[in-house]
C-alpha cells in the first residue's frame, strides 16, 4: 500500500550544482586518483539515480552505497560502473550481489566463505574489497586476526581481491589518531604485499580526509559530503568552490494572532512576549524537522556547554532555536515542533500571507532521512535540469 502525503513541503535539488561539485573534487584530486562518489542514503537525500548519472557524467569512476538494494537499483537503472557495497552482507544476499556484478566489503572469513560459495554456484567471480579495522570500531578485520586467517582467506576460489580499505573515525577532529589509523592500514598493506597479495585499489579517505590529507588519497577517495555542496564540519578549503545542491521548502498554512502571555504548542514551553502574529507551517518531526543528532558529550567541557545551553533555553533564551526564512528574512520557530505542524513568529515580517514559501534551515542529515524517494524532473530558471521531490511516504 502506498499512502501519498499531500503536505505542501518539498526539497529542491540542483543537479547542475552536484555536477559542478563533482568536477571541483575531480580537479582537487587530479587524474592519478580515482573518485568513488558515495551515493548512499538516496544520494544523501538527493535521489539515487539522477545523482549517480550526474556524477558519472562528470567523471566519477565508481559508486559507493551502504546496502545491496541500492546497488541493485543502480544496476536496474542501467548503470554499469563498479559499485562498492559498504556494509557486510547478510546470509542469503550473496547470490544477488554476484548476479548483479556488484562489489562487496569483506570483514570476516565467514563472509568471504559465503561469497566464495555463491561465486562458484553462479560461475562468476565476485569482486571484493578487504575492509580493515583501524579505529572506527565497526567493521573490518583487526590486523592481527587477519594475519591468522590470511592463507585460508586468499585461497578461497571465486573471489577477486580488487581493493583494500579502512574508514577514519575522526578525520577532522583528531589528526594524530587519523595518522595512527593510516599507519595501521599501510602496515597491513605492506604485510600482505610481503605475502605476495596486492590490491589495485587502496582507499581510506572520505571528504574530510581527501581535503586535509592529500598524501592519504592513495589510489581512490570515497567522497560524499563535498559532492552535495557541504564542507565537512570544522573543515574549510577556500580552494574548492562548492555550490548549494539542496533546499527544503514549505508554505504558510495559516496566520494566527496571539496576545502577550499566551502559550504556544505542546507542553506550553513558549510564552508569547508581545502581541504578534504566528504562521503555522505544515512541517514537523515527521519530516526530520527539529530532530538534531545529539551525540554523547565528548568531554567535560563539551558536557558543560550542553548543560549550559539547556539551562539558558529553560530560562527562555533562544539557544538552539530553529529559524526559517521568508524572502531570506529569518523567523524563529516558537513552541515545540509537532509531528506535522510548527509555528513561527512572523510579527516583524511584512508582506506575509497564506501560501507564501518558507525555506527551512534543517540539518540535511536529519531531513534527508525522511524525505521521499519520488521525484519529477523539471527545468530550472537558468535552463539547467532540476529534480523536484515531493515530501512523500514510500
Ligand atoms: C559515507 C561514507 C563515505 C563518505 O563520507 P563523506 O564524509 O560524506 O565524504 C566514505 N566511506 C564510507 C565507508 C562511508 O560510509
Amino acid at each position: 500500500m502506498c499512502i501519498k502525503s499531500s503536505a505542501p513541503c518539498w526539497v529542491e535539488i540542483n543537479l547542475n550544482a552536484v555536477g559542478h561539485n563533482t568536477a571541483q573534487v575531480k580537479e582537487l584530486i587530479g587524474s592519478e586518483v580515482k573518485l568513488m562518489a558515495v551515493v548512499k542514503s538516496n544520494a544523501y537525500g538527493h535521489g539515487l539515480i539522477p545523482v549517480a548519472q550526474t556524477v558519472l557524467g562528470q567523471g566519477a569512476d565508481a559508486l559507493g552505497v551502504t546496502h545491496l538494494e541500492e546497488g541493485i537499483a543502480l544496476r536496474e537503472a542501467g548503470i554499469d560502473v563498479p559499485v562498492l557495497v559498504f556494509r557486510p552482507l547478510l546470509p542469503g544476499e550473496q547470490d544477488a550481489l554476484v548476479r548483479f556484478g556488484l562489489t562487496t566489503s569483506v570483514s570476516s572469513l565467514a563472509q568471504a566463505e559465503l561469497l566464495s560459495e555463491a561465486a562458484l554456484r553462479i560461475g562468476v567471480n565476485a569482486s571484493v574489497h578487504l575492509k580493515i579495522e583501524t579505529g572506527m570500531g565497526r567493521t573490518g578485520f583487526v590486523p592481527e586476526s587477519l594475519m591468522e586467517v590470511a592463507e585460508l582467506l586468499f585461497s578461497l576460489p571465486g573471489l577477486e581481491w580488487e581493493g583494500i580499505y579502512t574508514h577514519f573515525a575522526s578525520a577532522a577532529g583528531d589528526p594524530s589518531f587519523t595518522r595512527q589509523q593510516f599507519q595501521a592500514f599501510q602496515s597491513v598493506v605492506q604485510d600482505l604485499a610481503g605475502r605476495g597479495i596486492h590490491f589495485s585499489l587502496r582507499h581510506v579517505c572520505n571528504s574530510t580526509a581527501a581535503l586535509l590529507y592529500p598524501e592519504m588519497r592513495l589510489d581512490m577517495v570515497r567522497v560524499g559530503t563535498l559532492l552535495y555542496g557541504q564542507f565537512p564540519a570544522g573543515v574549510r578549503n577556500p580552494g574548492l568552490d562548492l555550490q548549494e545542491t539542496w533546499s527544503f521548502w514549505t508554505r504558510i498554512l495559516h496566520l494566527q494572532q496571539v496576545r502577550r502571555g499566551m502559550t504556544v504548542g505542546y507542553g506550553r514551553t513558549y510564552r508569547v512576549k508581545r502581541d504578534t502574529v504566528l504562521a503555522v507551517l505544515p512541517v514537523g518531526y515527521r519530516d526530520g524537522f527539529g530532530l538534531d543528532v545529539q551525540p554523547r558529550p565528548a568531554g567535560l567541557w563539551d558536557l558543560t556547554k550542553v548543560v549550559g545551553k539547556l539551562i539558558l533555553s529553560y530560562l527562555g533564551f533562544p539557544v538552539g532555536s530553529h529559524y526559517v526564512y521568508i524572502n531570506n528574512i529569518p523567523a524563529p520557530v516558537v513552541g515545540r515542533i509537532g509531528m506535522e505542524l510548527s509555528c513561527i513568529d512572523v510579527g516583524k515580517i511584512t508582506d506575509i500571507g497564506i501560501g507564501i514559501p518558507v525555506r527551512i534551515e534543517a540539518r540535511r542529515t536529519v531531513v534527508r532521512a525522511s524525505i521521499p524517494r519520488l521525484y519529477q524532473e523539471s527545468s530550472g530558471e537558468d535552463g539547467g535540469v532540476k529534480a523536484k521531490f515531493d515530501v512523500d511516504m514510500p
